[in-house]
C-alpha cells in the first residue's frame, strides 16, 4: 500500500473529512483493519486566509511548497492538496515535488465526464469561481464549460464557506441559500455542480440539490485510495 500526503488545515474541519473517508474507503477495499497509510501536514488557516484575501498568492506558494516538501520528506509517495482554492498556486507545490501530486480538478473532471456532463455549475470560493486556474483547467485539459453563480450569489457562497462551513458551522439557512443558487444555475442550464470548496460537502449532499452533486472533496478523497491501492500492481 502507497502512503497518501495530505496538505491540510485549508480548514481543518475538511481535512477531518479527507482523513475520515481515505480511512474508510481503504478499509472498504482490503477489509480487516486496513486503513489508508497517510501523513498530513497541517497549516494554520488564519494565515493562509489573511494572504489569500490580500492576493498574496507568492507567499502562499511558498508556504504550500514548504508543507508539501514535509509530506513528501515523511514518506509521501504522491501530494494531495485538501482544499480547492489553494490550488491556485499547484505549479509551485508541483515544482518542489518529486512524486505526483494529483490536481483535484482531474478526478473531478474524469467523473463529470463519465456521468456525461459537459456543462456545469461551480459552488466555491470566490478565487475558485473567479479566477482562470480552475475553470481554465477543466475547459482546456477535461473540455468541461464551467458556469458561476452571479456577483450577489457568489458573495452569498463565499461569505457562508468563511465565516460559517470553515469554523464547522452548518446552518439551515445556508443550506436554503446554497439550494437556491443550485436552482439559479440550473436555469443557467448547468446539468450537474460542482462542490468546488471541500467543506461544502459538510452542508450539502445528493439529497439537498435540484442538480447532481459532484463533491470534490469524496471524489479526491476516492482517487487517492484507489492510487494507494497497489494489489493490482502486485499482481501484475
Ligand atoms: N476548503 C476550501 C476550498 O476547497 C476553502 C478554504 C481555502 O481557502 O482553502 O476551496
Amino acid at each position: 500500500m502507497k502512503t497518501i500526503g495530505l496538505i491540510g488545515g485549508m480548514s481543518w474541519e475538511s481535512s477531518a473529512e479527507y482523513y475520515r473517508l481515505i480511512n474508510q474507503g481503504m478499509k472498504a477495499r482490503l477489509g480487516g483493519h486496513r486503513n489508508a497509510r497517510s501523513i498530513m501536514a497541517t497549516v494554520c488557516f488564519e494565515e493562509i486566509k489573511a494572504l489569500q484575501h490580500d492576493g498574496r498568492w507568492d507567499e502562499l506558494g511558498v508556504l504550500m511548497q514548504q508543507a508539501a516538501r514535509q509530506v513528501q520528506a515523511g514518506g509521501a509517495d504522491f501530494v494531495l492538496l485538501c482544499t480547492n482554492t489553494m490550488h491556485r498556486v499547484a505549479p509551485a507545490i508541483e515544482a518542489v515535488l518529486s512524486v505526483p501530486f494529483v490536481h483535484i480538478v482531474d478526478p473531478t473532471a474524469h467523473a463529470l465526464r463519465q456521468a456525461g456532463v459537459s456543462r456545469v455549475g461551480l459552488l466555491g470560493t470566490r478565487f475558485t469561481m473567479e479566477q482562470e486556474f480552475y475553470r481554465g483547467r477543466m475547459l482546456e485539459r477535461h473540455g468541461i464549460e464551467v458556469l458561476t453563480p452571479d456577483e450577489p450569489d457568489r458573495a452569498v457562497v463565499h461569505d457562508i464557506i468563511y465565516n460559517e462551513l470553515c469554523h464547522g458551522l452548518v446552518h439551515d439557512a445556508a443550506r436554503a441559500e446554497y439550494q437556491r443558487i443550485i436552482g439559479a444555475l440550473q436555469a443557467q442550464g448547468a446539468q450537474a455542480v460542482i462542490l468546488g470548496c471541500t467543506e461544502i460537502t459538510l452542508l450539502i449532499g445528493q439529497q439537498d440539490s435540484a442538480l447532481p452533486v459532484f463533491d470534490t472533496t469524496a471524489l479526491h478523497a476516492q482517487a487517492a485510495v484507489a492510487m494507494a491501492d497497489t494489489r493490482e500492481a502486485l499482481s501484475g
